[in-house]
């Protein structure tokens, strides 16, 4: 038997979800007057105006990892949450589940990569079927995928909302018969009874009260504890972000800004707006006076600034922002930020 050598690279496992180089670009015509679409008959049409809500991005969430990715609204967050759940097919870059990229798979495994990740949307009234008792809601995936038979669905169905803490003896009511609460907990019994590997969770807990948000967080934790589950989480509460995550990226008008673990990026931020979105936590702020509270729109990403896109709100802007972009960079050990205050770290 042959004995293995240390010099021998280990094998690191691949990341369960990585996202590489993502771009998500959405045309869009400006709006007309009657004048012009009377010359739109006469004249080939505009070109349409690019609104690139994600602009090279990548990622990776290992399993079992917590991933936290905020930013303010617009900042292409939610985008990134879709693609990374197969919902939206990228306009470039590539999406990989356990290292094999979505395009290279044939649509059997291209199915079955998609089931690994799940979605939990914000709003779950607006995403569950009003119409459609919860036995339904919950048991028409796992049933359709093969994942239960019809004899053993009933059972399968009690299990998954068991799980989300719901009681399967209400499964014979409608959405509209539960609390806002109980109704995010069907939207998650749904999302595992796929058997996923990963959620994202797209501001998730947002519409809830204090109270529910807490004890739908404590679930999540109970989930990754009891399944081994991943998570994307994507939120603007930095404060939510700060409890659940192992690490955290940061956007901004398409972009990531910064990216580093929780512990590190909360202790450490080095990116000006990462400065100042901590700064607008009331606890963190009390610590941390030096930092300038943010100031300013959000511009459009129809039109983002030239050079580094944060420019016109950031307090420490030189004329070199103003025109040359600043690309991601190592100040610390798994600690990367995108600004020119650091290009000599
Ligand atoms: Fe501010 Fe310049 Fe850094 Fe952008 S690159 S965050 S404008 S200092």
């Amino acid at each position: 038997m042959s004995t293995p050598s240390f010099n021998m690279p280990l094998e690191t496992p691949p990341p369960l979800v990585a996202l590489r180089d993502i771009r998500q670009h959405f045309g869009q015509r400006a709006p007309r007057g009657w004048l012009g679409r009377g010359l739109d008959r006469l004249l080939p049409p505009a070109p349409p105006r690019i609104t690139r809500a994600v602009d090279g991005v990548s990622l990776s969430v290992q399993p079992g990892e917590v991933v936290g990715v905020v930013g303010e609204s617009g900042c292409g967050k939610s985008t990134l949450g879709r693609i990374a759940a197969g919902l939206l097919r990228p306009t470039a870059g590539e999406v990989q589940v356990l290292g094999q990229s979505l395009e290279g798979l044939n649509p059997a495994e291209r199915l079955a990569a998609r089931l690994r990740v799940q979605m939990v949307f914000q709003d779950p009234n607006a995403s569950l079927n009003p119409r459609l008792r919860v036995s339904r809601i919950v048991g028409e995936a796992p049933r359709h995928h093969g994942l239960s038979d019809a004899a053993g669905l009933d059972d399968y169905v009690c299990a998954q909302l068991q799980r989300a803490g719901l009681d399967p003896s209400l499964r014979h009511r409608y959405p509209h018969q539960f609390s806002g609460g109980q109704r995010q907990r069907i939207g998650i019994a749904r999302a595992l009874a796929v058997q996923p590997a990963m959620l994202v969770c797209d501001e998730a807990v947002a519409a809830l009260d204090v109270s529910i948000q807490a004890q739908i967080l404590n679930l999540f934790m109970d989930l990754r504890d009891q399944l081994g589950l991943a998570y994307l989480f994507i939120s603007h509460d930095l404060g939510v972000i700060h409890h659940l995550c192992d690490r955290v990226v940061v956007m901004y008008l398409g972009r990531v800004v910064e990216t580093a673990s929780a512990e590190e990026l909360f202790a450490r931020p080095a990116h000006p707006y990462t400065q100042a979105l901590l700064a607008e936590i009331p606890d963190i702020a009390q610590r941390r006076t030096r930092f300038t509270a943010l100031a300013g729109e959000i511009p459009s990403p129809l039109a983002p600034p030239p050079g580094c896109h944060f420019h016109p709100r950031c307090p420490q802007a030189t004329e070199r922002c103003r025109t040359e972009a600043p690309t991601l960079r190592g100040i610390a050990v798994r600690h990367e930020v995108a600004c020119h205050l650091h290009d000599t770290v």
